[in-house]
């Protein structure tokens, strides 16, 4: 399965070949698990009303322990996965922004005063809800969200986490940062998607489970 394949504009169109976590077994490009563990086929579909909009460093394509393709996966219709690049302006993502039917947010946490007059208490509104969450390590992210200038004007809705993340598959992330199907998942209970949410965490768990197997080469058999 070939996600990235075949969307426009600043969207990604090439395919990336996501790194192995084993030397065994090849990769899924879909789920990015080794093949004898991929999930692809075992995804619920959902469609929530909440839009993910994902600006992405390029080197999270080829990271096997990038959970945005999980979101794209389980919810193809309401996510949308863009590149930034330092030298280019995602026109694609500043068109979605600049459309009437949604509000948009950004996803980040109020780490400063400054940050903190942008943040806003999230409420339904008639509008679909629409949230840009950077993906990348936490130096990555907070790389992109300083270079957009048209980040600058949006407000930012910080998730409020009550437990401890689950997501243990890279060295170095910081204690209390969420990944990116983590915030979407507690983004989807804000707005009252508890269903969709549970679904997504449920994939999100299974995709935990067969990675670290999958780092030994093992096969999760169920
Ligand atoms: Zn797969």
């Amino acid at each position: 399965m070939e996600f990235f394949k075949g969307d426009k504009g600043d969207k990604v169109d090439k395919v990336y070949k996501v790194k192995q976590i084993t030397s065994l077994y090849e990769t899924c490009n879909g789920c990015g698990l080794p093949i004898i563990n991929c999930i692809c086929d075992k995804s619920p579909k959902v469609s929530t009303r909440a839009q993910f909009w994902i600006l992405s460093s390029e080197r999270e394509f080829y990271r096997p322990s990038n959970t945005a393709r999980l979101i794209k996966l389980i919810n193809p219709d309401s996510t949308e996965i863009f590149q930034w690049e330092r030298t280019k302006i995602p026109t694609e993502l500043i068109k979605n922004i600049d459309m009437e039917d949604y509000t948009t947010f950004v996803v980040f946490p109020a780490e400063n005063e400054e940050l903190e007059k942008r943040k806003v208490q999230f409420e339904l509104t008639k509008k679909i809800p629409a949230f840009i969450i950077l993906d990348g390590t936490w130096k990555e992210a907070r790389k992109i969200f300083r270079k957009c200038d048209f980040l600058k004007s949006l407000p930012i809705v910080s998730i409020e986490q009550n437990y401890a993340s689950d997501y243990d598959l890279r060295k170095g992330a910081a204690e209390g940062n969420l990944c990116t199907i983590e915030a979407a998942i507690e983004i989807l209970k804000m707005n009252g998607e508890l269903d969709s949410s549970q679904d997504m965490d449920d994939y999100y768990k299974l995709f935990l489970e067969n990675y670290k197997a999958g780092v030994s080469g093992h096969k999760v058999r169920r």
